[in-house]
């Protein structure tokens, strides 16, 4: 606990001086981690994965980031489809050979 001054960070949208433990801003609302939104699927965790603080997306999942939600950074792409993993299995299901002709 020598030096806790460095985990004291500032508010991106505001400037105000947020501690650790903090989850968002206490002056404005804005969280202070830029952390992936992904609720995880049925068989799969929440992602929950850092993100700096330019990320719109998650570059793990593909998910929004906390900091996109509440309109801190932007994207030009704001209707990217996420394709969740059971979503993609589906689409492998249909591409089955099974469901081809030949
Ligand atoms: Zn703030
Ligand atoms: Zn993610």
């Amino acid at each position: 606990m020598a030096d806790s001054k460095n985990d004291d960070r500032l508010c991106i949208r505001c400037g105000h001086l947020t501690e650790k433990k903090d989850m968002y801003c206490i002056s404005c609302g804005a969280p202070v981690t830029n952390r992936c939104l992904s609720v995880g699927t049925l068989l799969g965790d929440p992602c929950s994965y850092v993100c700096n603080e330019q990320t719109a997306f998650c570059p793990r999942c593909g998910s929004h980031t906390a900091f996109y939600q509440a309109g801190l950074v932007s994207s030009p792409y704001p209707e990217n489809k996420v394709l969740q993993t059971d979503e993609l299995d589906e689409m492998n299901w249909f591409n089955h050979r099974f469901f081809l002709d030949d």
